[in-house]
């Protein structure tokens, strides 16, 4: 073993984490090692609590310290419109243009055909039941990613929801192909959810 072992299990755990190789794993690990005491009781009880405490929305889908979510639950948002998104980070950056005021379904995921994902993998039936509970909901707004996944997704979604008579709109193509909701700026996820198209 190159190194002692309480650091070689820390560095193993941060490679766990995404988009972090040995490398940078190692040198947060020495770095961690480095930090007060304070500091690090901190970080492992933030960890802790963050997964302890934070469940996913039983209705939406979305991360939560309350169930139902604080937007699921939120009397004053318009029921009749659900926008749906691949993931938790793209709510936080729909909530933050401040300009879209119905409700969420987070997919936790796409369809992929290429990875063998199918629309059973994905949290598309907790989608189904909400539609065929609440007859209230007139508008399915697809703001999945402009990726080969997304547009395999919004296909599937469309062709579900239609026929049941639910109008089916799909964010507008300000969004460059291959780019992510969580990183498009605020002016250009307003622009995209303005001029949604029907699809
Ligand atoms: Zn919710």
């Amino acid at each position: 073993m190159l190194y002692p072992t309480p650091i070689a299990k820390l560095i193993e755990s941060f490679t766990k984490l995404p988009g972090i190789g040995i490398k940078t794993a190692t040198r947060l690990a020495f770095y961690t090692v480095g930090m007060n005491d304070e500091d690090v009781n901190d970080f492992a009880k933030n960890l802790l609590s963050a997964k302890r405490e934070l469940t996913y929305c039983s209705v939406c889908g979305n991360l939560t310290d309350d169930d139902p979510c604080s937007i699921c639950s939120d009397e004053t948002r318009d029921k009749t419109v659900v926008l749906v998104v691949e993931d938790a980070k793209d709510v936080s950056a729909m909530e933050k243009i401040q300009e879209y005021h119905g409700l969420y379904h987070v997919l936790h995921g796409l369809i992929s055909p290429m990875n063998g994902v199918g629309p059973d993998d994905i949290n598309l039936k907790g989608l189904i039941t909400r539609l065929q509970e609440d007859s209230g909901i007139s508008e399915v707004i697809i703001a999945t990613n402009a990726t080969a996944d997304g547009e395999a997704t919004s296909m599937y979604l469309s062709r579900l929801l239609k026929p049941a008579g639910i109008k089916v709109t799909r964010l507008a193509r300000g969004l460059a192909v291959g780019s992510d909701i969580e990183y498009a700026d605020e002016m250009t996820l307003l622009r995209a959810i303005e001029n949604r198209t029907e699809i």
